[in-house]
């Protein structure tokens, strides 16, 4: 990975960025540029054929000044310790920015998930989880799922910690399922977020949603809610893509369908008859209004940056656009809906979940949404505002209301 796209030196440089635009004294960036911890794991796991595989995984835990760490727990091939903690910083800031009373955590473990049987999957899972144990809890660190992980592996994942410690403790992990103490619309939360904050651009900038065109990348948990929303809000998503192929409708795709299709057929969109195959690569640069990057970072860089036509982004992706990119889109006037603030959607449900879980309540689908808005839109009002009055982007912005609320309580820790 070349040193400009290593996400955790991006990471480092966006707070660096918002430090110096706030004129924060010199602590503030000393302290926040690292995670206070990182614990390396090697997770020994029997396979299916009787040999014994170690998986290696990370947890990173951030920064803890406002709250318990709190992050998602990744399975990939291509998670290293930088790109966790870089996510895990990346989760800080994210809470933040919409208040909930967490700091930033993070965790993953190398494995191409759907190389393993069901059996492999859930001892992993539960070998994880054993393996931090010592380091979360409750009220210390809530992982929760990202890439790779649902609510099935969290459901694992919280069995076992119970397990281990010997505890009744249904919020050590949230985007359970809501069966098992999750929450209703935890599923829906970070695509539903996606679509909100695109729409909440769209109608700063004078763009209608009727008939928009969208295009949206990756088609998992935050994918498929963000172009589901977004379709219901009148816009017609022409493009998504994952990672078996990329798929065009110049009349809109029918996203409850092509939910169905995939559904049915082990998770692909590869060969779904409602709409065209088209190159992958060039769904980023087509000739749609909004574009949502719900896949991995590094997405949009220095190369296709100046080919998007987009007039909107809305990053469900974390990282999904490198700062030389970002530079290009804010010289071509694209508003981009920063990671941190389009994507907080998961997190704040998480913590809704969390909150029910510890109060042993149970909320209604449409108080959790009406909740999740009206975060979300206060929050997004008052980005808004600051990126004018700064004259800044929506990033910078994010990530100035960010540290303004951690810097007050890392001082009355009396840290700083
Ligand atoms: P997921 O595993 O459910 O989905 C990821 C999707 O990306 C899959 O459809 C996969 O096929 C696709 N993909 C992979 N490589 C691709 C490629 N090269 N081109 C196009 N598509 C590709 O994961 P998710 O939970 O939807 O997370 C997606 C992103 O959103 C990640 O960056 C994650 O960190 C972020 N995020 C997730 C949540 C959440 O609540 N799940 C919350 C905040 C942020």
């Amino acid at each position: 990975m070349a040193n400009g796209n290593n996400p955790f030196l991006m990471a480092q440089r966006q707070v660096k960025s918002a430090c110096d635009k706030l004129g924060t004294e010199d602590a503030v960036y000393e302290i926040l540029k690292n995670p206070q911890r990182v614990m390396e794991v090697a997770i020994p796991v029997k396979m299916d054929d009787g040999s014994i595989k170690t998986f290696v995984g990370y947890r990173a835990q951030h920064n803890n000044a406002v709250g318990p760490y709190k992050g998602g727990v990744r399975f990939h091939p291509e998670v290293t310790m930088d790109e966790v903690k870089a996510l895990s910083t990346w989760m800080t800031f994210k809470c933040g920015v919409v208040g909930v009373p967490y700091g930033g955590g993070k965790g993953g473990v190398i494995v191409d998930h759907r190389s393993l049987s069901e059996g492999e999957y859930e001892r992993l899972s539960r070998g994880y989880s054993r393996a931090i144990s010592p380091i979360i809890g409750e009220k210390v660190d809530i992982p929760a799922p990202d890439v790779g992980t649902s609510g099935k592996v969290m459901a694992w994942m919280t069995d076992e910690y119970e397990k281990a410690t010997g505890t009744f403790a249904p919020g050590v992990y949230t985007g359970k399922p809501v069966e098992f103490y999750g929450s209703l619309g935890r599923t829906e939360a970070t695509g539903y977020g996606v679509a909100i904050m695109a729409k909440a651009a769209a109608q700063k900038i004078g763009l209608h949603l009727e008939g928009a065109k969208v295009a949206v990348q990756g088609f998992g948990n935050v994918g498929t809610f963000a172009a589901l929303y977004i379709s219901q809000m009148g816009a017609k998503v022409v493009a998504v893509s994952d990672h078996t192929c990329s798929l065009y409708d110049e009349g809109g795709i029918h996203i409850k369908s092509l939910m169905e299709y995939v559904r049915e057929n082990d998770g692909g969109l590869a060969g779904y008859e409602g709409a065209e195959e088209t190159d992958r690569d060039s769904l980023l640069t087509m000739d749609v209004d909004i574009l949502m990057p719900c896949a991995l970072e590094n997405q949009i860089t220095a190369e296709n940056a100046k080919d998007i036509k987009a007039k909107i982004i809305s990053e469900g992706a974390n990282g999904p656009t490198t700062i030389e990119a970002d530079e290009i889109l804010d010289e071509k006037g694209v508003v981009v809906v920063a990671d941190i603030l389009a994507n907080a959607g998961g997190v704040i449900v998480s913590y809704f979940e969390w909150v029910q879980n510890l109060t042993r309540d149970t909320w209604t689908f449409d108080k959790v949404q009406k909740k999740q808005g009206e975060l979300m839109e206060k929050a997004f009002s008052e980005i808004w505002d600051l990126k004018n009055e700064k004259n800044t982007n929506i990033r910078n912005a994010a990530f100035m209301i960010s540290i303004r609320r951690i810097e007050i309580a890392l001082r009355l820790r009396g840290l700083i």
